[in-house]
This record gives structure tokens, sequence and C-alpha cells, in this order.
């Protein structure tokens, strides 16, 4: 898929308030400072279409972009940021979890894993709750410039092994670096090929 146009369209606080046609969406999740914001404008092909943000948990709001004028690419608050207290916590699990369960043009999730850290409880929780919601979701590693090709391969591997103890099959998952500019591709053609998909089973 070539990215012929993205735009901003909206944020909110609350799901009800969300687009309200029928495109397909697919929403970036991960732990603040995971490089979230760097993959979406590496995606888009633009510089700053999310705001890189130098104060991690800041950005809690859903926020909404139209792309080719036929999908949404949303981009979800930072989790896991340690410095939040305890209720804007507890709050953040409220928005998040009403955004999963009652946003029905969600076509998928892509959890977002930082490659330079051990399998995180946060994610793989996260990877969970979405797995028992009945949420499919995708797994981005983010950041693979940090390391070489084999340490890259081994990494994947073991992240999958870890996640073969408890789920029956993987998800599927990519490999990126904002910075180099690596699989932009293999993200957007799983996202076209998805679009397809539905126009088609919409059309019968
Ligand atoms: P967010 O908080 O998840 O939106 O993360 P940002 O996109 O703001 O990035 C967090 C930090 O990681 C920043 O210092 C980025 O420069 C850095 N970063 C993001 N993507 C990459 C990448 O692909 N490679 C490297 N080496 N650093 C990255």
């Amino acid at each position: 898929m070539k990215i012929k146009s993205a735009e901003f369209v909206v944020s909110n606080s609350e799901v009800e308030k969300c687009p309200k046609n029928n495109l397909p969406e697919y929403a970036f999740i991960g732990r603040s400072n995971v490089g979230k914001s760097s993959l979406i404008n590496m995606l888009t092909d633009r510089k700053s279409l999310a705001k890189t943000s130098g104060r991690p948990g800041k950005t809690q709001l859903i926020n909404h972009f139209i792309i080719n004028d036929t999908w949404y690419l949303v981009d979800l608050p930072g989790y896991g940021y340690a410095r939040v207290s305890k209720s804007s916590k507890k709050k953040f699990q409220k928005f998040i979890t009403n955004y999963f369960e009652q946003r029905q043009q969600l076509v998928s999730a892509f959890v977002l894993v930082d490659i330079r850290h051990k399998p995180q409880p946060i994610d793989l929780e996260f990877m969970q709750y979405l797995g028992e919601s009945g949420i499919p979701f995708a797994i981005i590693f983010t950041k693979a410039d940090k390391l070489k090709p084999k340490a890259i391969e081994n990494y994947v591997e073991d992240y999958c092994e870890g996640l073969l103890q408890t789920w029956e099959e993987l998800p599927p998952y990519f490999v990126t670096s904002s910075s180099k500019k690596i699989g932009q591709e293999d993200v957007l053609n799983f996202i076209g090929s998805t679009n397809d998909e539905i126009e088609q089973l919409r059309a019968e």
C-alpha cells in the first residue's frame, strides 16, 4: 500500500466521541517510549503526524488519523509509565478497555514491543487481555536498528517461544525501525490486504 494521504481527524478521551462512520480501524499501543510516534510517522511518510513525546504519559487521548481516505490509524496512549499515580493508572485502564470493548470498527491492534528489552510482563498481560477479549492483534518490534541481524533473529525467536507457552498460535509480527525505515512495506501491506478482505466480506 502506498500512502497517498494522512491527516489528523480528532482527539478524544471518550470512545463515544470517536468518528462514527464504518471505516476499518487499526490501533497502535505500547509502553511509553516504545517508539510509537516515530513508527506512525515512518509508516505514513510524515515528519510529525504523531507528536513524538518528550514527556511520556502526557498524551492521554485517542487520536484518529485518516489514511488514503479509506482507513483509520489510531494512536492510543502509551501504557506503563512508572511516574503516573495509581488513580490515573486506573482511569487509563478504564479508558483503554472502553475503547477496545466498544469500538466495533476496530480490525486489529498493533502492540509495540521495544526489541532492546526482554519480554515485559505489562506487554504480555496486555496481549493476554486482548486475546481474552477476542480482539485480534499483531506485534510490532521497534528499534530493530539497535541490534545486529542475528540478534534480531534470536530475540524474535525467543519472544515467540515465550508466547507459545500460553498461546496456541502466534499473532502476526513485524520487525521495524523508524530511524532506518525498516518494516514500512510489511506493515502497510498487512493493513492493505486486511482492508481488501473486509471489503470483499462486506460486498458478499
Ligand atoms: P513514544 O513515546 O512511544 O511515542 O516514542 P517516540 O516515538 O517518542 O520515541 C521514543 C524514543 O525512542 C525517542 O528518543 C526516539 O528517538 C527513539 N526511537 C524511536 N524509534 C526509534 C528507532 O526506530 N530506532 C531508534 N534507535 N530509536 C528510536
